[in-house]
């Protein structure tokens, strides 16, 4: 993804006197500006209200009747929440676009003067407050415009399209701003509701292809209503996909022993690619289940539907929209990619956005992994080599403190693409590091949270990079913090200083504020044909004896992402020029 420019303004406090409450953000940076969206719903991650963090999120129950000729929405959301604390009000977010035609409390409808949404915050007085374990339904009926992607999907909202015969093509991606652009929900990455139901209402015969098991359509006076429902989901991953589909499905026989389903909703008129796509389901499939693990979603589906943007990881009905393109490397990185969240994202979710590398950098990684199933070395290091070229520094991937998701996106602010291409070859170092069996071992437990994880022996779950370090640190029985202090926590890459010396070479780590770096190297010395050696570097400093005029190569088989000069001479010779071609 590339990331879209930002200005962020830093607002105190937005009070809602209204209702006499405090929808106080102290020295939260809100959205970016967006036209058309407050600056609290272009946002999102911003830390949960004390209301929203006393509630567990039990179920959504989400109407949405699409008018794609006017471009037009309505909804009507029944949300259940459990407390775990006494609650006054409930706050969910919602784009304050919407007419709120009714807002109900366990099935009574509240007076007007009892909710607000002034900002994208819908507060709701409850008539009486919730006592710890107390349940509470509450509906809204809302009406509007969805906000339109600009950009999607780097910059989310709906994208209303017209399919190559004609009929409407619609499709909805929202990470960058959340859910709450068009259902009522808790737009934080914590904010998953254990089960969503959906039930999609568009004009007969278009079809709806949804997140989880499909139950059912009804038809009726020129419309047709779609019924899924999911269990866990990301808050993003909720999504509408619109449009004149035809439907390609197959069982699969999981090495651990369960059936799981394979859906495809393509176009109508692309059946012969769509088919060559869908035949690459079962290995990518095999791919993960035997590298990583169980398919998390087993009971439900592996899902993708083609959408008129390029792609987004929503749980069980994956976005694709890379146009059947042809790889050197044999398989569709975009599907791959996406499919690779349903591990790294969906199963596995972050506890905060800056912990969006553990979604995009295992996400990347499983590109060059793939290609080394597939088809060998040369494919996994060519794969590598392209993300090592793209790496910046510019912020490191992780910055220690809660951040909003545009926050982590926005190149200027933020480690930007970083958390892709830099987060997949810190993996393949922490891997070579570390070695397999550990590194696999402390990816299983970070997606699972057991290192023996079988269908119906685990849930969803959140972590963040701390537990992820604390894991592999618990896997290996050594330290490696230093690894990560100066891989995730800083944003300049170690160097290797290399200077020959009277009896051979001496090596030194350099690092951003001399962080300890204690990283072994190996050297070859001599020609290709070299003896290889291995260097500690314990207190990041090494020495080994070679004659003095033998040739060496540090690193020969590119276990360790490092600084490398030509690497920046050669990105900002790239960016010049690509400059002036544009003059
Ligand atoms: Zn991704």
């Amino acid at each position: 993804m590339t990331q879209y420019r930002s200005i962020i303004r830093r607002m105190l406090c937005i009070a809602s006197v209204a209702l006499g409450l405090a929808g106080c953000l102290a020295g939260t940076a809100l959205g970016p500006k967006k036209e058309g969206l407050t600056e609290y719903t272009a946002a999102t991650g911003a830390p949960m209200t004390p209301e929203q963090q006393a509630l567990v999120f039990e179920t959504a129950d989400l109407k949405f009747k699409v008018f794609p000729e006017t471009q037009r929405l309505d909804g009507d959301a029944t949300l259940v929440f459990r407390a775990t604390a006494p609650v006054e009000r409930l706050v969910v977010d919602l784009d304050s676009r919407y007419a709120i035609g009714s807002v109900s409390i366990d099935g009574t409808p509240r007076p007007p003067d009892t909710y607000a949404n002034p900002e994208g915050r819908l507060t709701v007085a409850l008539p009486k407050p919730l006592a710890t374990g107390d349940q509470v339904t509450l509906r809204i009926v809302y009406a509007g415009a969805p906000h339109v992607a600009e950009r999607a999907p780097w910059d989310g909202g709906f994208v209303w399209a017209t399919a190559p015969t004609g009929e409407p093509w619609i499709a909805s991606a929202v990470q960058g701003e959340g859910c709450d652009l068009f259902w009522p929900c808790i737009d934080h990455p914590m904010g998953e509701p254990a089960v969503v139901t959906q039930h999609i209402t568009v004009p007969d015969p278009l079809v709806a292809a949804g997140n989880g098991v499909a139950l059912g359509m009804d038809q009726h006076d020129g419309w047709r209503t779609w019924h899924w429902r999911t269990q866990d989901p990301n808050t993003y991953a909720i999504a509408l996909n619109i449009g004149p589909y035809e439907l390609l499905r197959d069982e699969y026989r999981s090495r651990y022993g369960n059936t799981i389903a394979l859906r495809f909703w393509h176009l109508r008129g692309r059946g012969d690619k769509a088919r060559e796509l869908f035949a690459e389901f079962p290995t990518m499939l095999d791919f993960f289940e035997s590298t990583i693990g169980p398919y998390p979603f087993a009971d439900e589906k592996m899902g993708v539907v083609e959408t008129p943007h390029l792609g987004m990881e929503h749980q069980t009905i994956n976005a694709y929209g890379n146009d059947y393109r042809q790889s050197e490397f044999g398989y569709d990185w975009l599907l791959q990619h996406e499919f690779a969240h349903e591990w790294f994202g969906n199963q596995l979710t972050n506890v905060n956005w800056d912990d969006m590398w553990l979604h995009e950098g295992f996400g990347s990684y499983m590109q060059p992994l793939y290609a080394q199933y597939l088809g060998g070395d040369m494919a996994y290091y060519a794969q590598l080599h392209g993300q090592r070229v793209g790496v910046v520094n510019r912020h490191p991937i992780v910055a220690g403190r809660p951040m909003l998701e545009h926050e982590v996106y926005d190149d200027e602010l933020g480690p930007g693409g970083d958390i892709y291409a830099k987060g997949s070859v810190v993996l393949h170092s922490l891997r070579e590091l570390i070695g397999d069996e550990a590194f696999f071992e402390a990816t299983r437990r970070l997606v699972y949270g057991t290192d023996t994880p079988r269908p119906g022996n685990f849930e969803p779950r959140y972590a963040g990079t701390v537990e992820f370090i604390e894991i592999v640190n618990d896997v290996t029985g050594k330290d490696y913090r230093w690894f990560f202090d100066v891989y995730l926590y800083s944003s300049a890459l170690p160097e290797l200083l290399a200077t020959r010396d009277g009896d051979g070479l001496a090596l030194q780590w350099k690092t951003e504020d001399d962080k300890p770096f204690p990283m072994p190297v190996q050297v070859r010395i001599g020609s290709v044909d070299g003896e290889v050696r291995t260097v500690a570097m314990t207190d990041g400093r090494g020495h080994l004896g070679m004659p003095a005029e033998s040739p060496y190569t540090l690193d020969p088989h590119s276990k360790v992402l490092r600084a490398l000069p030509h690497v920046a001479e050669y990105q900002a010779d790239k960016k010049a020029r690509a400059e002036k071609a544009k003059d």
